[in-house]
């Protein structure tokens, strides 16, 4: 966590250096906001009080970071957890061949701190002292948190959500040619939860899945690339699968399709199989400079109040030629996340804890990764299962083969499930069904 921050007012600044900024803050043009009054305050604010927060050092971060603190913006931190790795430089362009091994935050702080003068950095912080929120993260899990956290801070009155609580986060994201821009308002547009079924579906899967039960074309590459390739060893003894050998990947998705063909499972390309194998989001770095850009822009229009905001979704795509729209996704009424309702959990009495556990992973609109799941029985608080700290897992395994009945659950019983999909914690009430 690094600090790019501007020392505002400070000898740094030069004559007209902020000219091209004014044209937009100083006079009226036919695409401002309807209230908005041209003056030197926007600019002020910008110089000299706003924050921001920037998650995400990476390809999509050190383009915000560099378009932020272009734009006058000094008062920029920045979070990002991994270090530099030499595959980076190609498009991270803050570093350096010197800088690989180093925290991304330090040194992309440190760049724009020395490139753009009056830009400076300190390492704690609250997230409420932030005007601004903007990611630029590969992790939907991260995303999910950090929405989590914003709508953790939203004050509600009788029901009534004080507006002063909100901080807007700007979301990015991209993944090969294709990208997306949003503008979240939490609490008053659509959220990341809300619009969870957008995001490509997780690549971890449980091996009884893989190994017995496959039922998408991502389980059958998994089972050959995990079971099938050791075992016949295709290519020689000792000789690992490399996702960027096409004879390796051929052959994955040539045994990957007979498996498929077994259980009639439709969707395996060589494209998907090398994604699957190789899990990664291939990066390009024009991709991640539209998007960075587009994120820049709502920071800058948010913060000014000069122009409306985007409403509320961006879709960019150049894969062939260049297609971009804007729509406004809805929010969600029953959203997990941001709607403040118990979602319901349907199930019959003679379910199996698994069964839970199962549709709190695999449903498409909660997507949670490793779920604690605890209830309130005679007053106490109990724990159904917990997968985070092995001994507890141990002892509250057992529950996973008994069903919701012996388990002693009624019907309308709360069950309160932790995720590091969200920092709070997720209340369901268990509905029965006969
Ligand atoms: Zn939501």
């Amino acid at each position: 966590m690094m600090l790019v921050d501007g020392d505002a007012g400070s000898t740094s600044d030069w004559d007209d250096r902020w000219n091209h900024i004014k044209k937009f803050l100083e006079r009226s043009g036919p695409f401002m906001h309807p209230d908005f009054e041209p003056s030197t305050e926007s600019l002020q604010f910008m110089l000299e009080t706003c924050k921001i927060l920037v998650i995400g050092a990476g390809g999509l971060g050190c383009e915000l970071l560099k378009n932020l603190a272009l734009s006058g913006f000094r008062n920029i931190h920045v979070v990002d957890m991994d270090n530099i790795d030499v595959s980076n430089l190609n498009r991270q362009f803050l570093f350096r061949a010197k800088d690989v091994g180093r925290p991304k935050a330090d040194v992309a702080a440190d760049f724009i701190n020395s490139r753009v003068p009056g830009c400076f950095c300190p390492s704690f912080y609250l997230y409420l002292e932030f005007h601004i929120i903007v990611c630029g993260l590969d992790s939907i899990v991260a995303r999910r948190w950090m929405n989590g956290m914003l709508l953790s801070l939203l004050v509600y009155e009788d029901g009534v959500l004080d507006p002063s609580s909100i901080i807007p986060l700007i979301d990015g994201g991209t993944e090969g040619f294709k990208g997306n821009a949003r503008v979240i308002l939490p609490g008053m547009t659509a959220c990341i939860d809300c619009t969870l079924e957008l995001y490509p579906p997780q690549i971890n899967f449980p091996m009884c899945t893989i190994a017995s039960m496959p039922r998408l074309p991502e389980h059958c590459i998994e089972y050959v690339r995990i079971l099938q390739w050791p075992k016949e060893m295709p290519f020689g003894d000792d000789m690992a699968l490399d996702g960027d050998d096409p004879e390796h990947i051929q052959w994955v998705y040539q045994k990957s399709l007979e498996r498929a063909a077994e259980f009639s499972i439709t969707g395996v390309t060589y494209r998907l199989t090398q994604g699957v194998v190789k899990r990664i989001i291939p990066a390009v770095a024009s991709t991640n400079a539209a998007i960075a850009a587009a994120c820049a822009t709502e920071v800058f229009k948010i913060a000014s109040s000069a122009y409306l905001p985007l409403n509320n979704y961006m879709v960019f795509n150049d894969v062939d030629g260049l297609y971009t729209y804007t729509f406004e996704a809805e929010r969600k009424e029953n959203c997990s996340a941001c709607s403040q309702v118990p979602s319901d959990l349907h199930f019959s009495p003679s379910s199996k804890l698994q069964e839970v556990l199962d549709y709190l992973t695999e449903s498409t609109s909660l997507q949670m990764k490793s779920p604690a799941i605890t209830t309130t029985m005679d007053g106490k608080n109990k724990t159904l299962y917990l997968q985070s700290v092995a001994s507890i897992e141990q002892r509250t395994r057992p529950n996973l083969t008994k069903t919701l009945k012996e388990l002693g659950l009624a019907d309308g019983q709360e069950l309160a499930v932790a995720d590091v999909t969200t920092p709070q914690t997720v209340l369901f009430k268990l509905c029965f069904t006969s």
